[in-house]
Order: structure tokens, then sequence, then C-alpha cells
């Protein structure tokens, strides 16, 4: 048994801890021991505890091995430990692990940023500053908006997410579990529909309801930023229609509005492009980045055309931890493993396996209302008899579940939260992703029909 082994080490290895704390060795155990150390708000998918994770394979401290389709929530694209992000820490590691950016700058920092400057879409020259998490890099992203316009408000869409700062909580579109019971939240954040052809909520039904706010509560000169999310993540995997990225960046030029694109989760090669608004060819003013960036080291950051970047008066923006010189050399290793293992096109392969994968299993079932493929950013949504009026939320939850029990680690998400997930690894060998594409067309298959004769 493998998790005889790996248990038995950590046994061994119990007084290597020291310092009087108890070292347990299974999910059980730990699962106990977090219950007992951690506060309930910090929700959790799985109940399996990490040991070790290599590539898009992750091994629990029983030493049971799953298949990664997380990556930590879209974080590692170049996989668990490449060994060149490792390399790449361990040089700088031995350089030094931090001095502050703002105390005693370092050249990892600005050749990451530099290197995100060229990289970044459109022709506008661009600056770069280095946060520690998305809600950080999307509070500064307004605060340079606000300093740049010398305006106050900021419209987001229903359904986005944002963060979980006060600032972030105000911009995210879902109030359950997000908002409630935090505010009151920053003034001045208004929401518009995000169009979702497969809700009936149109393109036009979203341009009239930003009509209407322009109208009865308003100004557009009152408004210093307009953020989207190019797919929106945690709200359900929705990319935005073709075109409307666009309609938003005529609309903010025409006001005078910054446009920032979250692209904390599309980032980095998910969707099949570095950036997602790549597909739609435009230039935001400020894009929000951090997950993937880094391959696992926390690191986010703010690229944007350097007018704009340049707002702010020196002491108006950085951090203690911001832009770790750690995590900048894995984010330069990062970029050159996209770059070489072309992650960007093999973002698209995996798209397609799972596109295949779902419309046969579409077919067989009547429990799968929609799919969504943008590059590596995949979703399925889980309805009854193909009713996208019917979200099946409990069967979401059992097939997530289940897909532990069974060696997959998988997310879920959705305002209604009835969509799994795909964020494999953009590094993961094929014959992986089938195995676990196999064993998750199994578990939907049977939890649907044993669901359906249930409920019959
Ligand atoms: N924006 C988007 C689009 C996200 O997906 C997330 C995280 N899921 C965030 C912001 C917040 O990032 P963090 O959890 O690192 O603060």
């Amino acid at each position: 048994m493998p998790g005889e082994s790996a248990a038995g080490e950590r046994r061994q290895n119990r007084s290597a801890y020291g310092h009087g704390e108890i070292v347990v060795t299974t999910n059980k155990e730990q699962l106990q021991m977090r219950q007992d150390a951690t506060p309930r708000g910090l929700g959790t998918q799985t109940t399996v505890f990490a040991d070790r994770a290599r590539n898009a394979e992750i091994w629990d401290v029983e030493g049971n091995r799953y298949i990664d389709l997380a990556a930590g929530i879209a974080v590692t694209n170049t996989g668990h430990n490449h060994p060149k992000v490792i390399a790449a820490v361990t040089r700088q590691l031995e350089r030094f692990s931090h001095t502050c950016f703002q105390v005693t700058p370092y050249d990892v920092y600005v050749a990451l940023a530099a290197r995100l400057n060229r990289l970044a879409p459109g022709p506008s020259p661009k600056k770069t500053i280095f946060l520690t998490t998305g809600a950080e890099a999307v509070e500064n992203a307004v605060k340079i908006a606000k300093k740049h316009t010398g305006r106050t408000a900021v419209i987001a869409f229903s359904g986005a997410f944002h963060g979980r700062t006060m600032m972030c909580m105000a911009l995210t579109g879902k109030v359950v579990p997000y908002k409630a019971g935090f505010g009151p939240f920053p003034p001045e954040v208004f929401h518009i529909p995000f169009p979702i052809e497969y809700h009936g909520i149109s393109v036009e039904h979203s341009l009239a309801a930003l009509d209407t706010l322009f109208k009865s509560d308003l100004e557009p000169s009152r408004v210093a930023a307009m953020i989207i999310e190019p797919v929106q993540g945690e709200g359900g995997f929705y990319p935005v229609p073709p075109g409307f990225l666009e309609l938003v960046r005529t609309l903010c030029d025409e006001h005078g509005i910054v446009m920032i694109a979250d692209e904390i989760q599309t980032g980095f090669g998910r969707t099949g492009k570095l950036f997602a608004v790549e597909h739609a060819g435009i230039e935001p003013d400020l894009m929000t980045v951090a997950k993937s960036l880094a391959g696992g080291f926390p690191l986010s950051g703010v690229i944007g055309k350097a007018d704009i970047m340049d707002s702010v008066d020196p002491g108006g923006l950085g951090g203690t931890y911001a832009g770790s010189p750690l995590a900048c050399a894995a984010g330069l290793a990062v970029l050159d493993v996209i770059e070489e293992e072309q992650l960007c096109d093999k973002a698209v392969v995996i798209g397609e396996t799972i596109r295949h994968w779902a419309e046969q299993l579409q077919s067989d079932t009547r429990c799968i209302g929609h799919i969504r493929i943008t590059g590596a950013m995949c979703a399925i949504e889980i309805v009854t008899d193909n009713d996208a009026e019917r979200p099946d939320a409990e069967l979401t939850k059992a097939i997530a579940a289940e897909a532990t029990n069974q060696g997959i680690i998988l997310l879920t998400c959705g305002v209604r939260a009835n969509v799994i997930r795909f964020l494999p690894p953009l590094t993961i060998g094929e014959d992986l992703l089938i195995e676990a594409l196999e064993v998750l067309g199994r578990i939907v298959r049977n939890l649907a029909k044993r669901l359906r004769v249930s409920a019959e």
C-alpha cells in the first residue's frame, strides 16, 4: 500500500517538527485538527490533505494519488513544482529572500515588470506594479483609476468575483457567501448584468441596464473605472459574448472611464492566449494579474498604460511583501516555460479534449445543460432534464465529492453552485487528462442515474 509507507515515514518524522507541535498522519486526523485550529469561514473543497505535488498530480498525507484538475484555482498553469520554476526560486533564495522593493529594490522585480510590459496587449507603453494577492491587485487598480480620473464611482458586473477585501467585496457581484454580513462597503460601486445568452441575458439587455444606470443614478463623468473579467471565473466560467469587450472599450473611451480587465483567473495561457483580452483584440487601460503569474508563489500585479500607472505620487502604492523577489524569480521562469512549452497552444488542445468528452457525456445523460470551453478554462453546467432553469447544485456537489473519493481534484463554481470547472495544469499529459475524464464520466453517469432514480 503506497499510503502505508508515506504515512509511516511521516510518523517516524514526527520529532523533526519539534516545538511541541502535534504532527498528524491521516486525512481524518488532519481534518479534526484543522477544524479545531482554523475557522469555519475558510471553506474547503476537499477534506484530503496535500503532502506532495508534481506537475498535474497531488499525493495526500496517506499516500493516495490525485489527478489535479484544479491547479490550486488556476495557479499552477505550469504544473506543480516545475523544475525550471523551482531552480529559479532556489537561485534567488541563495541571493536573498526579502529586502522590500521600497527599501532596497532588486533586479528580478524590474526584469519581470519590463517583460510583462512587452507582453501586455496593445501598442501603448506600459508599466507594472507587483503586489501579493489578486484582491490586492484589484484594490490597486481601482486606486490608480480613481487618482488618474479624479472620479469616484466604479462599475462592475453581476456574478463577478474580484476578491475578499472591502473594495473587492463591493465589486463582487454575488452576495452569499462573499458579501452577506460584511458591509457596509466602499460606496459608489454599481453592478450591471453580465451578458449570458444561456440564461437569457443578452448584450442588449446589459447595455440597456447601463443606459438606465447612467440616466437614473450616475452620470458617466463620475465613473473612474469599469472592471470586467473576460471570462467570469467564480461566477460560472461564462466568457463574454463576442464583441462585448470591444463595446466596453468603446464606452470607456467615450466617457473617459478606465477599463480594467481582471485577468487574475484567465491569465497566463489559460484561455489559449497569454491574456484572455487578446481574443477580442482590445487594449485595456489596466489589467490585474495574479494566480499563475508565479506558478504557485504569491504574486499579483497591475499592468497598465504608463501614463495612467504614473498618476499616483510616490508612497501611494506598494506593500512590504509586494513583489517578493522569490515570486518575481518564479514569474520570470513561468514566462519562459509558457513560451518554451507552447502552453497557449496546449491550452487549446486540452480544451478540445474536454469538449469532445463533455459533448459525448451530454448526449448520454440529461444533466449537462451547457458546455463552455475557452482554451483550457472549461465548464459544464449541471441541470435537471437539460433545463437551464433547473440548476442541480446537489448533483454538482455529489460529483465533486465522488471525484475526490476516486482520485480527482475538481472544483465547482457558479452563482447557482451548479457548474463544474476544469482548470488542469497546462502541462498535464494527455494520458493523465484522459484517465481523469474517463473516471469522471463514469461518476457523472452513475450519479445522474442514481439521483434520478431516487427522485422518481
Ligand atoms: N479576481 C478574480 C477574477 C479571481 O478569480 C480571484 C480569485 N479567485 C480574485 C480576483 C481574487 O484573488 P485572490 O484570492 O488572490 O485575492
